[in-house]
């Protein structure tokens, strides 16, 4: 059975890089590599590093390693971005790596588990803890384990790219986490306008008799982490997990291999040119793009996909491990006309079944009780009201304003 979502959209394959195969980038000058939030570097300023060289702690106690060798430049916090008020502001402390000319190639550095079979839940946990990926130290007992195959924001295609690139990795990957997680049941959600995809994926899952293939209408935001777990109401308990995190994990566990990169499609619409890439952590837009981005007007950078990616002035902002796309394009001027000609367009596509005027407008006259009671926390930030509103009402925006002041921001 496929299964679907109410409202949504489906995006043309156009819009992403599903044929184009996985690139490295070229190698960048500097690193600018983020501990930001409450990290903590581990070196100092004139340090030489090689590749795989512990180089600090992020917010969440993560080791950060450094991707190429270098001289640490100077530790100091990052400056390029807008203004905060104090209250809302965060520590961004950075470490500026010059990266060198020579590089050899770098070493596993914690020890190989090919046999990961034999080891315990809490030695995989650990490793996985070890190579920066996530902190499984402690790990939870997980009925249903939910690995998400689907890429339906535009332009974001790297999880298709590695299903069709390294299925068996990622299959070796999802059997490490059902062990850490002693998991009962493990689903790849993959979307129906794949059928050479979910063919393969069924072959290739034919002796794994807890991992099975789901297959869901393409339909835009059913690749939610939230949405994702209500399509399997009766699992006890679920948890999620994405392609790429997938295939750090084995990487981390059979090789011995630290997390130092991170998959984007990089889209540049100015010139036409899309691509898959292997970014560096710490590289900067500016060098993804090739060029000095500060003498170009009007083109707006996201870090992220079409609809929920984060949007910057700066193009020295780095690339880190919650960042799978790198996006220049051109900047339209962005027009709000304030009045709402009732064409219920937003309401029909949202999928979680809300009304986005009636939150905008109560968001808009200050009324916490009303927007609270019209369900505003269920909003999962996808963008489609927003998209589709023929008056550009800055719907989200607004949605994301009432969040914020029931947080007491
Ligand atoms: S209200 Fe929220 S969930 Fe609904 S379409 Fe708008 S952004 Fe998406
Ligand atoms: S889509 Fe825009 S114009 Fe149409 S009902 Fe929603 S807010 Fe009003």
């Amino acid at each position: 059975m496929t299964r679907s979502i109410t409202g949504g959209w489906h995006w043309p394959a156009k819009m992403f890089c599903y044929k184009k195969p996985i690139e490295n980038s070229e190698r960048p000058e500097f690193l600018t590599i983020p501990l930001w939030r409450g990290g903590k570097a581990s070196v100092f300023a004139g340090d030489w590093v090689h590749a795989y060289d512990v180089i600090g702690y992020d917010h969440c106690g993560l080791p950060v390693y450094a991707p190429l060798a270098g001289q640490v430049e100077r530790i100091e916090d990052f400056p390029d971005l807008v203004v905060r008020p104090k209250k809302i502001d965060f520590p961004r402390l950075t470490v500026y790596l010059q990266v060198s000319e020579a590089q050899h190639q770098p070493k596993a550095v914690l020890g190989a588990f090919p046999r990961y079979w034999e080891k315990t839940r809490n030695d995989l946990g650990h490793r996985i803890w070890e190579a920066g990926i996530r902190d499984l130290q402690e790990p939870p007992d997980i009925f249903l384990l939910i690995f998400n195959g689907l890429d339906l924001e535009p332009p974001v295609s790297g999880s298709i790219r590695l299903l069709r690139e390294v299925p068996e990795r990622l299959i070796e990957g999802m059997r490490i986490l059902m062990q850490v997680h002693h998991s009962v049941q493990g689903r790849v959600v993959l979307s129906n306008d794949m059928p050479d995809l979910i063919e393969r994926m069924k072959v290739l899952l034919t002796s794994a008799v807890n991992i099975s293939v789901e297959v869901v209408e393409p339909k835009y935001p059913q690749d939610h982490r939230q949405l994702l777990k209500d399509n399997f109401p009766g699992a006890k308990s679920s948890e999620v997990y994405g392609m790429e995190e997938i295939w750090n994990i084995g990487q981390a566990v059979i090789e011995g291999l630290p997390m130092v990169s991170k998959l984007c499609t990089v889209w540049d619409q100015t010139s036409g040119q899309s691509a898959n890439l292997r970014l560096p952590l710490g590289i900067t837009m500016e060098q993804v793009f090739k060029r000095d981005l500060s003498r170009y007007r009007n083109i707006k950078l996201i870090l992220g996909g079409l609809m929920t990616g984060q949007s910057y002035y700066s193009p020295r902002m780095p690339v880190t491990p919650a960042t799978d796309g790198v996006i220049m394009t051109k900047d339209d001027v962005s027009w709000e006309s304030n009045l709402c000609i009732n064409c219920g367009e937003c309401t029909n596509i949202c999928p979680q079944g809300l009304s986005p005027y009636c939150l905008y407008a109560a968001v808009g006259e200050c009324r916490a009780e009303k927007y609270s009671a019209l369900g505003l926390v269920k909003c999962l930030e996808c963008g489609l009201c927003s998209f589709v509103c023929p008056s550009r009402l800055h719907l989200l925006h607004q949605i994301k304003v009432g969040k914020a002041m029931l947080k007491g921001g």
